[in-house]
């Protein structure tokens, strides 16, 4: 078993998406951000791809005290091989306290096969990270029994201890130019016997709408509606330059598909602006929008859970409020 004393500082693994970090990356390096401070230690960055020396930087800026560059042509996205067998002799010899990264799919791969080889545990798709200073112990805050139950883990006695965040559970961080810090190359050996899993190509399957994780503007609506009427939610989210959404009421009567539905169980948004049209505002749907900065609830009903939380309310039929906002966005 690891030493708790041997570790230390916070190792922070970043994927890249050619010479650019994609926002998960950026979100959680805020995180390690926020919770070295608290403990008083360093960021580490580590950061894997093809096409990362102009990285360095930026890693810095937004948040990273050291940065490890670690370039190499498997390091693709989707080669969970290659950066599993480029990250673990790192993590082996940097001894960090805590591994964090996102939990997108592949550090939903790499965090619990990292924790294997390390002997220790990996805390997958946190929704919140906190810190015991004190205890110097990493909570991860997780969705059990279909997100209606919100459970705290932590490994309290080995090291390093691994999380991965959900995307969208954290913020990035604004980048601050005045941030100085220290930028090393790495030699990074992927053996071809490691890369059991040979990747043919990647595809990219076109979106039909706006993702709901990184939109700025989310719209949402509920049984307020009928199947036909549904598109006026669409229509407002479109007219904000935003992504819609639906309960998961209203995805149970088929208004909406599974992959549009917002709250515990469907996605978690942390937009500037969230729109909830037609929908009461339950816990389960406030748990998947409480990161948003403003709330607006359109209700006919003034006593709607929605309207407990929601900075603006509109009290009246959402099929008429709609279509004059969006009479207004027009002329505007
Ligand atoms: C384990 C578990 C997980 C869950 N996960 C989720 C989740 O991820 N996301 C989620 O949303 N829910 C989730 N739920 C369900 C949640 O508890 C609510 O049942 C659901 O959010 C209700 O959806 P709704 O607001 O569309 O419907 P309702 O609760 O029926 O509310 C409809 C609202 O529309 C209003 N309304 C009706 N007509 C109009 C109109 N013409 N104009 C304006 N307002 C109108 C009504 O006043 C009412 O407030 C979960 C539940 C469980 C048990």
């Amino acid at each position: 078993m690891a030493q708790r004393a041997d570790h230390r500082d916070i190792l922070v693994v970043l994927e890249t998406r050619g010479d650019h970090f994609p926002k998960t990356s950026l979100e959680v390096l805020s995180k390690a951000r926020e919770l070295a401070d608290g403990l008083g230690c360093r960021v580490e960055a580590l950061v894997l791809g093809t096409d990362v020396e102009g990285l360095g930087e930026v890693a810095i800026h937004q948040g990273a005290d050291i940065v490890l560059l670690g370039r190499h042509e498997e390091l693709t996205i989707g080669n969970i091989d290659a950066y599993f067998a480029a990250a673990l002799p790192v993590v082996k010899e940097r001894k960090p306290e805590i591994v964090l990264m996102s939990a997108t799919p592949l550090g939903l791969d790499l965090a619990p096969r990292l924790g294997a080889a390390l002997g220790t545990g990996a805390l997958s798709d946190a929704t919140k990270l906190d810190v015991d200073e004190t205890d110097r112990l990493l909570i991860a805050k997780r969705l059990t029994y279909d997100g209606s139950v919100e459970a705290a883990a932590t490994i309290p006695r080995h090291r390093p201890q691994i999380a991965s965040l959900r995307p969208g559970a954290a913020r990035p961080g604004f980048p601050d130019d005045s941030r100085y810090g220290s930028v090393e190359s790495l030699d990074v050996d992927v053996p071809k016997a490691a890369l059991k899993v040979q990747l043919l190509g990647i595809e990219d399957e076109p979106l039909p709408e706006a993702p709901l994780e990184s939109a700025e503007v989310v719209v949402t609506g509920g049984l307020g509606f009928t199947k036909d009427e549904f598109a006026l939610v669409q229509q407002l989210a479109h007219a904000l330059n935003g992504a819609w959404g639906a309960s998961r009421a209203a995805v149970q009567f088929g208004l909406a598909p599974a992959e549009r539905q917002v709250g515990a169980t469907g996605h978690h948004v942390a937009p500037k602006l969230y729109v909830a049209a037609g929908v009461s505002g339950q816990f389960e749907h406030y748990y998947g929008i409480r990161d948003a900065d403003t709330v607006v609830g359109i209700n006919a009903d003034k006593k709607a859970p929605i309207f407990r939380y929601a900075q603006y309310g509109l009290i009246g039929d959402a099929r008429e409020i709609i279509p004059k906002i969006l009479e207004y966005l027009k002329k505007e």
